[in-house]
């Protein structure tokens, strides 16, 4: 991806010539993001940010309905804050971004720009936790984080980007174990029932997980092109933070215990996800649960027909009237388009449904309806139409899902030994599962077989029953999933 080149306003790529390209062309032109003025930035324009809110509605429902609260920590870490978590230091030094000046004054200490927050929100908690009563919390900041990125890509890899963080503080292992659980399971919700993108849950291996953490759990999906794209991480991060910043509190018995942490963050990465997982060569194709405009009305009118202009008026000031609350309908009115540009410019931004009003059908009481999907056409009744409107859209995201569920399918193989991976990535990248004994060494062999290969995850939903380690051949307990990923 050549960033700042600008696209060609009349087409977009198509999708199998160059897959990076049709995604900028994409992003660009259905005017979800521009390229902003510093390297690696972005601009969200109002369409792409409505795509977020609704994404962000979503799942801070589901945080509150999980019992978490939502606060605010500062932008600025101090540079002695950052250093006390050794392997977390260690794993983000190459991507902070520093304040060394301000006021015209060099600082006495640098300030991160924070990546993430664990040690800020450690060393305050650090003095608001004392006792057993104290715990649990449960947090979660809606943020701006900054990583210095060397190669970035619109949404998917940039400098600063949005995103949620949860923070949770507990007396025991478990419970922290089953907070991890439980928000990936919030994740997977977003991902499958939102944003109609099944998705593989699992555990990260020692080297993919996150600095600090024990173990890092992730969902992963798979775009258009056959990639995987890490849409959502869970971590426990046991006592290692909770020592290092010295949080301790008085249990049950009076004496003195570091509590078990986690963390969880999605960011607006998930919006690639989205455009990748269902787009198509006119562009876009939005869940209707997320899409900032669900239904686009498109009235058919001709100058030279005044009185057919406005029965198309009126019904589609019918449609307005009818249409039950919750559904976001757009009537395009602009004058001077013919109807064929209105219909790409709504595909191309992934409109769910399109209502088109014209005099012809009219006059038999009828208007046509055609899915973005799949471009299934419907001439149905005006009358009652708009109250069908839930109905349907529940049937596009319900068709998104069950199009998406059958490519996944139709790119994962079960693969049992490294010959057999690498054929299975010999004509095109695939999602292959296979078993695995977790061990490095055998990680290198796996990711050394194929170009680009990484394991995405240790499956959650299959286990591998003592079945030979795809690599070494010992018994193993896990199946690996194992694909390119962006
Ligand atoms: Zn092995």
């Amino acid at each position: 991806m050549t960033e700042g080149a600008r696209v060609n306003p009349k087409s977009i790529t198509r999708m199998q010539d160059d897959f990076d390209r049709w995604y900028v062309d994409v992003v660009l032109r259905a005017e979800l993001a521009d390229y902003a003025p510093v390297r690696g930035c972005m601009v969200i324009r109002p369409y792409g940010f409505a795509l977020w809110e609704n994404v962000q509605r979503a799942l801070d429902d589901m945080f509150k309905r999980t019992g978490h609260e939502n606060m605010y920590f500062p932008l600025f870490i101090p540079e002695s804050y950052f250093l006390k978590e050794a392997e977390h230091v260690e794993g983000f030094a190459p991507e902070v971004a520093w304040v060394t000046q301000g006021g015209g004054k060099q600082l006495e200490e640098r300030l991160a720009i924070r990546p993430t927050s664990e040690t800020i929100i450690c060393s305050m908690y650090a003095d608001w936790i004392h006792s057993w009563r104290d715990l649990p919390v449960k947090i979660n900041q809606w943020v701006n984080v900054c990583r210095w990125e060397k190669r970035t890509r619109l949404f998917l890899r940039t400098t600063e980007f949005l995103w949620q963080e949860g923070h949770t503080f507990h007396e025991r292992d478990e419970e922290a174990a089953d907070e991890v659980e439980t928000m990936l399971g919030c994740y997977r919700e977003l991902a499958e029932e939102w944003l109609a993108m099944p998705v593989i849950p699992g555990r990260k291996t020692e080297s993919e997980k996150f600095a600090g953490a024990r173990y890092t759990m992730s969902i992963e999906a798979m775009m258009a092109d056959g990639w995987a794209l890490q849409s959502g991480t869970s971590h426990h991060l046991g006592q290692n933070f909770t020592r290092a910043y010295e949080i301790t509190y008085s249990d049950r018995d009076n004496v003195l215990q570091y509590p078990y942490g986690t963390s969880w963050g999605l960011s607006t990465r998930i919006i690639g996800a989205v455009i990748m997982a269902h787009g198509d060569d006119a562009g876009l194709i939005l869940p209707p649960r997320v899409a900032p405009i669900q239904v686009v009305i498109v009235p058919i009118v001709r100058s030279n027909d005044p009185e057919g202009t406005a029965l198309v008026e009126e019904a589609v000031l019918r449609i307005e009237r009818e249409t039950p609350p919750g559904v976001r309908v757009r009537v395009d009115r602009r004058d001077g388009i013919r109807p064929g540009e209105k219909y790409a410019h709504w595909e191309l931004r992934g409109v769910p449904l399109r209502v088109v009003v014209g005099a012809k059908d009219l006059a038999a009481g009828n208007v046509t309806c055609v899915r973005r999907v799949d471009g299934a056409e419907q001439v149905l009744p005006l009358a009652g139409l708009a109250a069908q409107f839930p109905e349907m859209l529940a049937g596009a995201q319900q068709a998104i899902f069950d199009r998406a569920v059958a490519a996944l399918a139709e790119r994962s193989v079960d693969v049992a030994t490294l010959d057999e991976l690498i054929a299975a990535f010999a004509e095109r990248p695939m999602f292959a599962s296979g078993p695995f004994c977790n061990t490095h060494e055998c990680e290198v062999k796996v990711i050394e077989s194929v170009h680009g290969l990484t394991i995405r995850n240790l499956r959650a939903d299959r286990q591998a029953d003592s079945a030979p380690c795809l690599a070494c051949g010992r018994p193993s307990e896990h199946i690996a999933l194992m694909a390119r990923a962006y």
